[in-house]
């Protein structure tokens, strides 16, 4: 079952087609790798799925928890569809604590309203008190348990990115996207990230698609990759299929030329 389908998606900004007649589809459950070289229009290919940038023309189509059409996408709107992202530059909330950041993650799924929260009615209090337990419990996952109560500016770079993919988890989302989830990491780090990765897909039945540079992860950890190229779908297919892809290869050469 598709739960994204994208119909010759274009974006271009003034004469640079950032993103030029992208069409591909992506299967529940699937771990989806999107590479290419640096200003291939990868990010802007998640800022177009996110609703950050409004297509030039095409289409997007999700189907997750309810049918949703690229007129619907809007940054704000899009947790509530079941997607959640991380940024390739880490967008935490540097001088609040860690389980501060992940409660905001928990945010769009509180079920008291207003008048719970401003007269401090049972509703409030006992979706509160779920909230925080579900995310002790979240943190323990992603063992930064011990962690809690420091500030999230002063976790390792790691940590770090591993919040952010927490805090995205607290909205459980169907379908997650990760950008450049191992820049800045370690090889330990990364070799830990991988598992983390198709960890989570298990445990709580997601959709990812990841972008990334880092080839080992992307070979070692995605099911089926998508490679842009100018802006344009060059290739798609399993890891062993990528890397013998002519077009791929030239394209990566002519990168480090
Ligand atoms: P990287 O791997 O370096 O992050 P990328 O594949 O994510 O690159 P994009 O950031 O999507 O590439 O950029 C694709 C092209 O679109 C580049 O030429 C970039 O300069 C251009 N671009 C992206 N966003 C904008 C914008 N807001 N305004 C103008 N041009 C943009």
């Amino acid at each position: 079952m598709a739960v994204l389908k994208v119909d010759k998606l274009s974006k271009s900004f003034g004469g640079i087609n950032a993103v030029s007649d992208v069409s591909l589809s992506v299967e529940k459950g699937e771990i989806i790798g999107l590479i290419g070289p640096n200003g291939a229009g990868k990010t802007t290919f998640f800022n177009l799925l996110t609703g950050i940038y409004t297509p030039t023309s095409g289409d997007i189509f999700y189907d997750l928890n309810k049918t949703v059409a690229t007129k619907d996408l809007k940054p704000h709107k899009i947790i509530h569809f079941g997607i959640a992202r991380t940024f390739q530059n880490i967008r935490l909330f540097q001088k609040m604590s860690v389980i501060d950041n992940v409660l905001i993650g928990f945010h769009h799924g509180l079920k008291y309203g207003v008048a719970s929260a401003l007269f401090r009615l049972p509703s409030y209090y006992k979706s509160e008190k779920n909230t925080y337990e579900d995310a002790l419990q979240l943190l323990a996952k992603f063992d930064l348990l011990d962690k809690k109560d420091e500030l999230s500016k002063n976790l390792s770079y790691g940590d770090q990115r591993r919040l952010e993919i927490a805090r995205a988890l607290a909205a459980k989302p169907k379908l997650l996207l990760l950008d450049e989830p191992a820049a800045g990491m370690n090889p330990k780090e990364t070799k830990e990230l991988k598992e983390l990765i198709k960890w989570i897909r298990e445990c709580f039945d997601l959709t990812v698609i990841v972008i990334e540079h880092d080839m080992s992860l992307v070979m070692e950890v995605c099911e089926r990759i998508f490679v842009f190229d100018y802006g344009t779908l060059i290739a798609s297919g399993v890891p062993e299929e990528i890397q013998r892809n002519e077009r791929v290869i030239k394209a990566y050469l002519g990168e480090e030329e």
